[in-house]
C-alpha cells in the first residue's frame, strides 16, 4: 500500500475511533439505565437502549421504527397497547388502531428540540413505573394504546453540547434545536423540509391520535411555576374542540396539576416585558407540531417546563403532566371518544372554513403567581436592566388574551385539481391520507382559475424558506387543459380541514406560503421594444376601442405617462402576445362550492 493511502486510512481510522467515542457508542451506551432524578439526560443511544429494554419487559410493549432522519439514523416509537399481537411496523400498527377505533390514541412526542429534553426522561421513568404496575397498567391499556417517540429530532441529538441553552438550568449536556439540516422540526409539519417530518407524518396518521402531548422547555420570563402549558388554541380548534379545551379538559389538568402540588400557567407570552399586564394564548398554526394534530382534531397540549427550574425537577412536572392527562383520559374515555366523533361528524357538512386568524382585545381574567421584578442600571450596558426577586413573590389576577378571530375564511369547493406537474404537493398530501383521484384521459374542464394579487417574499430566509405573503386572490372561470394523471382532490375526505388549509393560498401556512409555487409566480416570455413598436401602433390603429383605454390610462397614472417602456408593457399585456398563465395559482377550484 502507498504510504498516503496507508496514512489517509491511518487518519480515517482514528478519526472513526474519536467519533464513536464523542457519539457515545462504545460498548457501554447499551446499559439502560436512565436515571430521572440526576442533571443528566440520556444521549440518543442511551434513549433507544433505555426504550428497547423497556419494550422487551413487557409483551405488550413494542419498540419500532418509523421512518428515517435527515442525519440517517431512525427515528423509532414505542408503543403499548393490550391487542394482542406483535408489532413491528407502521402498517401494523395502521391496521391496529383501524381495527380498534373504539380504543383512544395517546401520542407523546419528545426532544423536538433536543435542547429541551425533560419528556425524554419523565417518559421513561413514566413507562417504567405504569409497566412496573400490572393493576395501573390493565387500567389505561383498557381504553387507550400509547405510542411515545422517544427522541424526534435525532441529528440535533446527535450534536450534544453543554451551552446552546443560554439560559437554562441543566441538564448538563444536551442536544442542539436544529436538526441535521438547521431546521426547526417544530416548524416543519406542513412544509416537510425533513425526512423527520415524513417519518412523524407517517406515524401519525397510522396511529391517528386523539391526544397528542409535545414536550417541551420555556423561553422568556420567569414566575415560580414549574410547568406552562400551550393548549391548541380553542378558537382555531373550532366549536366542538375549542370549548371541550376551555371548560372542561383544560380546567381539570390545572386542577390535576395542582393536585399534585406542581401549579400549572398557561405558557408565559407576556404583552409587556413580565407578565403583571398579561399574557397571551400562542396561535399554534398548523406548522407546530399541535396546529398539525388539531387538522385532524387531534386534542394537542405542548408541555413548557420551566427552563429556571433545575432539570430533575422539569423532568418530575413534565411526568406529572404526562400522568394527569392520562388520568384524565382514563376518567373520560367516553367523553372524548363522542368530543372526537363530533369533529369528524362537522366536517361533513362543513361549506366554509377559517384560515386566518388575529388577537382580539378580550381578555378572561386568571390567578398568576409572579416574581416581583425592578429595573436597574446595567454595569454592562449603562442602560436599566430587568431583574426578578424570587424572594418575593406576588400573587393577582392578570388578563389572559386568549381569544382569536377569524380574519380570513375559505369557501370550500366540491373538488381541487392539482396538476401531477406539482409532485412535492402531490407526494405530502399523499402522506397526510389525502385521497386523490387521477384523471383517466386528458381533458379540458371549466375551472375557477386564482390570480394572485401583490404578493410578497420575505427577503431573509425563513427556516429555508423566503415565506409568501398574499394580499389578495381573484377567482374567474376559465377553461384548463388538464392531462391524464393530473389529479382531482374531493373535499369529501377525512383530511378535509387539512386540504384547505394547505390549498388556501392565504392561509397561515398553506403551500403556497412556504414557496411549493413560486415557479408560477413567474413570467416566462416578454418582447423586444424595437419590434413591438409596430405590433402596439397596429393594434391601436385596429382597435379604436383598445385606443380609448390605453389613453384613458397613460391620463390616469403618471408613471405610465413618464415611462415609453411602461406604455409599452401595458400594450403587451393587452394582446393575445401576453400568457395568460402569469401569477396563475396552479390548483384550481370546482365551479360549484361543496353543498
Ligand atoms: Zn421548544
Amino acid at each position: 500500500m502507498p504510504l498516503i493511502t496507508r496514512l489517509n486510512s491511518f487518519v480515517l481510522t482514528a478519526a472513526l475511533l474519536v467519533a464513536e467515542v464523542v457519539l457515545g457508542q462504545s460498548s457501554s451506551s447499551s446499559d439502560p439505565a436512565v436515571d430521572f432524578s440526576d442533571n443528566r439526560t440520556p444521549t440518543w443511544q442511551e434513549t433507544v437502549a433505555a426504550f428497547e429494554a423497556l419494550a422487551e419487559l413487557h409483551p405488550l410493549a413494542h419498540f419500532i421504527e418509523v421512518g428515517m432522519s435527515d442525519v440517517g439514523r431512525p427515528i423509532h416509537a414505542f408503543i403499548l397497547s393490550n391487542q394482542g399481537g406483535a408489532i413491528g411496523s407502521l402498517a401494523e400498527l395502521r391496521s391496529l388502531r383501524g381495527s380498534n377505533a373504539e380504543k383512544l390514541g395517546l401520542l407523546v412526542n419528545n426532544a423536538i428540540h433536543p435542547g429541551e429534553p425533560c419528556g425524554v426522561d419523565a417518559s421513561v421513568a413514566w413507562l417504567r413505573e405504569l409497566m412496573g404496575d400490572d393493576i395501573a397498567l390493565k387500567r389505561v391499556l383498557e381504553t387507550m394504546d400509547i405510542a411515545v417517540i422517544p427522541m424526534y429530532n435525532v441529528g440535533g441529538a446527535l450534536n450534544r453540547n453543554c451551552c446552546t441553552r443560554t439560559n437554562q438550568d441543566g441538564p448538563e449536556e444536551y442536544g442542539f434545536r436544529g436538526n441535521a439540516l438547521n431546521l426547526d422540526l417544530n416548524r416543519d409539519f406542513i412544509k416537510m423540509d425533513s425526512r423527520n417530518a415524513f417519518a412523524f407524518v407517517n406515524l401519525f396518521q397510522a396511529f391517528a391520535p386523539d391526544v397528542f402531548i409535545d414536550t417541551h422547555t420555556t423561553n422568556g420570563a420567569d414566575y415560580p411555576y414549574e410547568m406552562t402549558l400551550i393548549a391548541t388554541q380553542p378558537d382555531k380548534a373550532g366549536p366542538v374542540i375549542g370549548p371541550f379545551i376551555r371548560n372542561e379538559m383544560g380546567p381539570a389538568l390545572y386542577a390535576s396539576m395542582d393536585e399534585r402540588s406542581v401549579p400549572m400557567s398557561p405558557y408565559v407570552y407576556s404583552m409587556d416585558e413580565t407578565p403583571e399586564s398579561g399574557i397571551r394564548g400562542f396561535l399554534e398554526t398548523p406548522r407546530y407540531s399541535t396546529g398539525y394534530g388539531v387538522l385532524f382534531g387531534a386534542i394537542g397540549f405542548t408541555a413548557e417546563a420551566h427552563m429556571l427550574k433545575p432539570f430533575p425537577v422539569r423532568v418530575h412536572a413534565t411526568k406529572q403532566f404526562i400522568e394527569s392527562t392520562v388520568s384524565y383520559m382514563v376518567l373520560h374515555t367516553n367523553r372524548i371518544r363522542q368530543i372526537r366523533q363530533e369533529e369528524k361528524m362537522r366536517w361533513k357538512n362543513a361549506t366554509e372554513v377559517p384560515v386566518r386568524w388575529g388577537l382580539t382585545d378580550n381578555f378572561e381574567e386568571i390567578e398568576f403567581q409572579g416574581y416581583a421584578s425592578r429595573k436597574e442600571v446595567s454595569p454592562v450596558t449603562g442602560e436599566l436592566r430587568l431583574k426578578y426577586d424570587r424572594t418575593s413573590t406576588w400573587e393577582r389576577v392578570i388578563p389572559y388574551y386568549n381569544e382569536y378571530d377569524a380574519v380570513q375564511v375559505t369557501t370550500i369547493p366540491a373538488f381541487w385539481v392539482v396538476p401531477q406537474a406539482w409532485r412535492e404537493v402531490i407526494e405530502r398530501l399523499r402522506a397526510n391520507g389525502v385521497h386523490l383521484e387521477p384523471i383517466p384521459t386528458d381533458t379540458t374542464m371549466a375551472l375557477r382559475v386564482g390570480e394572485i394579487k401583490g404578493f410578497q417574499s420575505s427577503s431573509r430566509p425563513y427556516e429555508g424558506h423566503h415565506m409568501n405573503k398574499v394580499s389578495q386572490v381573484q377567482w374567474e372561470v376559465q377553461p384548463i387543459q388538464l392531462f391524464a394523471g393530473d389529479f382531482v382532490v374531493p373535499a369529501d375526505q377525512a383530511s378535509l380541514r387539512f386540504l384547505c388549509e394547505v390549498l388556501d393560498p392565504q392561509a397561515h401556512d398553506s403551500y403556497f406560503t412556504w414557496n411549493f409555487f413560486d415557479s408560477a409566480m413567474q413570467q416566462k416570455e416578454h418582447f423586444s421594444a424595437y419590434v413591438f413598436e409596430e405590433t402596439a401602433r397596429d393594434m391601436l390603429e385596429g382597435d379604436s376601442l383598445l385606443r380609448m383605454q390605453f389613453e384613458m390610462a397613460v391620463e390616469a397614472d403618471e408613471s405610465l405617462k413618464n415611462s415609453a417602456s411602461s406604455q409599452l408593457n401595458w400594450l403587451y399585456r393587452a394582446s393575445k402576445h401576453y400568457e395568460g398563465t402569469v401569477n396563475r395559482y396552479p390548483v384550481y377550484k370546482s365551479l360549484a362550492d361543496r353543498q
